[in-house]
């Protein structure tokens, strides 16, 4: 009877690690695992690595040579790429037999069972099952991280209206691609589930304020407004309304989210379609806004909103103003000037930090070369370079045409880069970089300090200047610690040969301590606020070179 099923015999080794001894086994053995020759070898020569990735198969044929209880157990096997059921029954101390079974067939058929459970057919996005459970893993998550979760309640627009004009197929076609920008639209940490009919909800777990929300918000809405291809329709467009909840200030059960994530759609619905409303008020208004800030800075542009203000930085050894650092503001209609932090993260999310990065190289070398013919001492101009604008392929043309529209010796032009965008190292990165450096231009590391500093990249891209960070510099006299850093990277900069200079310098005792540390130049409200290039040229005049300069 026996012989009509794959089995083998087995000897327990009794030895550490413990291993087993086919005695003998039968032919059916051999064709359902494919393998020969096995008698007097050991389990784990036969199979190299079994005992690493089953060691639960050891257990059992251990327990059964010790015990002489049969036991069963189900196995996946990767080197035969098989699903076993194995019996084992004791035959004699230390002797033992596994009969074996191969299950692999209904073990896929089961895995398909359990895939269709969990998922939508039509999109194979995740069904309201697992969004449930995911939505409860979120909040578990974002309570321990003290961070929040949002659930987004996502209606495509009149999608009944193509439903029934163009077909079920088209529906059918468009709610598969739909599905396929939603999955694009978010971080492998995020779920996109589809509820049923044109419902889809997106978990967002790790949230720490409306901005995360709103990135994503806008990416989705940006996407789903570009037009699909389907079935020879390929002007099909769409939008979406969604409704957001969170947790926890909306709620703390999944129930409570959907239905507030459902109203606060329907809000949006109500509001005119293709737009996201949050149930809490105050994040909607916030939302609101950052949302309106992302429309009107497309136009700011063109509306030349925009203006340069300029922070002097002085050489402690002079003391003469030597450089000004070129910072953004945004002369807004209503809201009045608004500082760099109310817009860069948005212009950078929306890729309009392109343009207005464009128009900042511009414009620096333009009022550059006023400066230096108005008589004024040499003056060295900083412009910041964000992230973003490195991954643009025209950041180089740009510069190119900046130099040659104002004709601004490259000398006297500086770019403040983040450690972050050296961090990539990419061949792209360095080869722009090298480039840039080629016309003549200083580039200076921005912020340095809080990023992942790493002194091959400074030799790598030959920076000229590192730029410590005002986080360092704000209790210089009171915290050891940050003095000692402070010194450390003066001391580092120098050996490497870089000019140090220190970011918000508040008074005089900072100025000094940074002057006996050696450190090069400084920037800040104790020399000076960033002010309009006008008022700047009459800083410049009237600037006392004493006041900043060294002692000795
Ligand atoms: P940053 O490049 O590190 O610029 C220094 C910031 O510190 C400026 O803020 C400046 O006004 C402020 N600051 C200067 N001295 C002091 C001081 O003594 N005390 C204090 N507390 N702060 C001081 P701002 O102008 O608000 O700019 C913020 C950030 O926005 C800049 O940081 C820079 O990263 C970014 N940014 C500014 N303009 C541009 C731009 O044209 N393009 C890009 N991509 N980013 C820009
Ligand atoms: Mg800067
Ligand atoms: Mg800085």
């Amino acid at each position: 009877m026996l012989d009509g099923f794959a089995h083998c015999i087995m000897h327990f080794d009794g030895e550490s690690p413990v291993d087993f001894t086919y005695l003998s086994v039968n032919s059916a053995f051999n064709k359902l695992t494919g393998l020969s020759d096995v008698t007097g070898r050991r389990v784990s020569d036969v199979i190299p690595g079994l005992r690493e990735t089953n060691s639960e198969l050891f257990e059992v044929y251990g327990r059964v040579s010790r015990t002489g209880v049969p036991e069963r157990l189900e196995v996946y096997i990767e080197r035969l790429a098989m699903w076993l059921s194995i019996s084992v029954y004791s035959t004699q101390k230390d002797h033992f037999i596994a009969v074996f079974d191969n299950i692999t067939d209904r073990k896929k058929a089961e895995e398909q069972v359990m895939f269709l459970a969990h998922h939508d057919p039509l999109t194979e996005l995740p069904n309201r099952l697992v969004v449930r459970d995911r939505v409860e893993q979120a909040m578990i998550y974002s309570t321990r991280e003290k961070s929040k979760a949002a659930l987004l309640f996502l209606d495509i627009d009149n999608f009944k209206i193509i439903n029934d004009t163009l077909g079920h197929t088209v529906g059918d076609a468009l709610l598969q691609q739909v599905a396929l920008r939603l999955r694009y639209c978010i971080r492998t940490t995020d779920t996109v589930s589809r509820q049923g009919g044109d419902e889809f909800l997106i978990v967002l777990p790790g949230v720490h304020d409306t901005a995360d929300i709103t990135t994503v918000v806008a990416k989705v809405l940006e996407l789903l407004a570009a037009p699909f291809e389907i079935e020879g329709h390929n002007d099909l467009s769409t939008t979406a309304s969604l409704g957001v909840s969170v947790f926890p200030d909306d709620g703390k059960d999944f129930d409570t989210l959907l239905r507030k994530a459902d109203t606060a759609m329907y809000h949006a619905k109500e509001g005119g379609r293709n737009r996201c409303s949050f149930f809490d008020r105050q994040m909607n208004a916030d939302a609101d806004e950052r949302l309106a800030l992302r429309n009107e800075l497309r136009r700011a542009i063109d509306r030349e909103e925009f203006v340069l203000y300029y922070q002097p930085q002085v050489d402690l050894v002079s003391g003469a103003i030597i450089g000004a650092e070129a910072l953004i503001r945004w002369r807004h209609p209503e809201r009045g000037l608004l500082a760099p932090g109310h817009f860069i993260s948005i212009a950078e999310e929306s890729g309009l930090i392109v343009p207005i990065g464009e128009w900042v190289l511009h414009e620096v070398c333009r009022q550059a070369v006023v400066w230096q013919n108005g008589g004024f001492p040499e003056l060295v101009v900083a412009a910041n370079l964000s992230a973003v604008q490195f991954k643009q392929s025209e950041l180089e043309s740009t510069i190119v045409s900046a130099l040659l529209k104002s004709g601004i010796d490259p000398r006297l032009l500086e770019l403040e880069l983040t450690e972050s965008i050296l961090i990539k190292d990419t061949e792209q990165v360095l080869s722009t970089i090298r480039r840039i450096k080629s016309f003549g231009i200083k580039l200076s590391i921005d912020d340095f300090g809080t990023g992942y500093s790493s002194l091959a990249y400074l030799k790598r891209f030959s920076v000229d200047k590192l730029k410590i960070d005002q986080s360092f510099i704000r209790d210089l006299e009171t915290d050891p610690g940050d003095a000692a850093i402070v010194r450390a990277v003066i001391q580092m900069a120098r050996s490497l040969g870089l000019r140090t200079i220190a970011e918000g310098v508040e008074n005089q005792r900072i100025l000094e301590h940074l002057r006996v540390s050696h450190c090069d130049e400084a920037q800040g409200y104790h020399i000076a606020r960033p002010m309009c290039a006008d008022e700047f040229a009459i800083f410049l005049s009237s600037h006392d070179v004493n006041r900043h300069r060294s002692e000795s």
